[in-house]
């Protein structure tokens, strides 16, 4: 009889939504937010997914199941930082249920798993491992000040390039960089805007 492996992951929470930011902006989507994370944002609006021990463990079939349950086939990996376990069981059993598998990563971890859409959103409290840059399908630079332009600029020489560019207001800070990031992109319009839409129609 073969071994049963089974394999758990910290979950905080899932949900099936909007995804309201970058590329599939608006499309219906089932979020899964891993507990865990050593990036440090001082401005992170999940803080309390960084202990993964405070999040209860769930077997894989559980999650996919949770995700199945709804009619999006769209699974986004969030946390939080996914990459700091082996996705691969996941994306595997995700892939084995009908879903496209996305991952939104700081890209300070190695990467694990098997993803049809890497969402690499970089982070200056923890770089990302260069591995990562030429897999990444979209580049999405959270914009906290002026500065954070040239920074974004650095990446966007090292992704591939067929790798989708947004740069996105920092939430607290949106009043004064959306004007900034509106100019940049008008003269920039390799760029485009990720709004975090999510927020203005108040869903998770
Ligand atoms: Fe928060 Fe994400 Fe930064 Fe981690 S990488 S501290 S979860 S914003």
């Amino acid at each position: 009889m073969s071994e049963i492996v089974t394999t758990q992951l910290p979950v905080m929470e899932s949900f099936y939504t909007i995804q309201g930011e970058g590329y599939h902006q608006g499309r219906a989507a089932y979020f899964i937010r891993l507990g865990g994370c050593d990036v440090g944002c001082v401005w992170c609006d999940v803080k309390d997914s960084w202990d993964a021990a405070k999040h209860p463990l769930h077997d894989i079939g559980t999650i996919v199941a949770g995700a199945a349950q709804y009619p999006g086939r769209i699974a986004i990996i969030t946390g939080g930082e996914p990459l700091m376990h082996d996705c691969t069981p996941l994306t595997g059993a995700l892939h084995e249920a009908g879903f496209q598998t996305h991952i939104e990563t700081s890209g300070a971890h190695p990467v694990s798993g098997k993803w049809d859409w890497i969402c690499l959103s970089p982070k200056k409290f923890k770089a990302p491992l260069p591995e990562i840059l030429p897999l990444a399908n979209e580049l999405k630079v959270v914009i906290y000040n002026k500065t954070d332009f040239q920074w974004a600029e650095k990446f966007a020489a090292e992704v591939s390039p067929n790798c989708k560019l947004f740069l996105q207001p920092e939430w607290s800070k949106s009043g004064q960089v959306t004007p900034l990031i509106i100019d940049y992109i008008k003269d920039n319009p390799q760029w485009e805007f990720s709004l975090q839409l999510h927020k203005y129609i108040h869903v998770p």
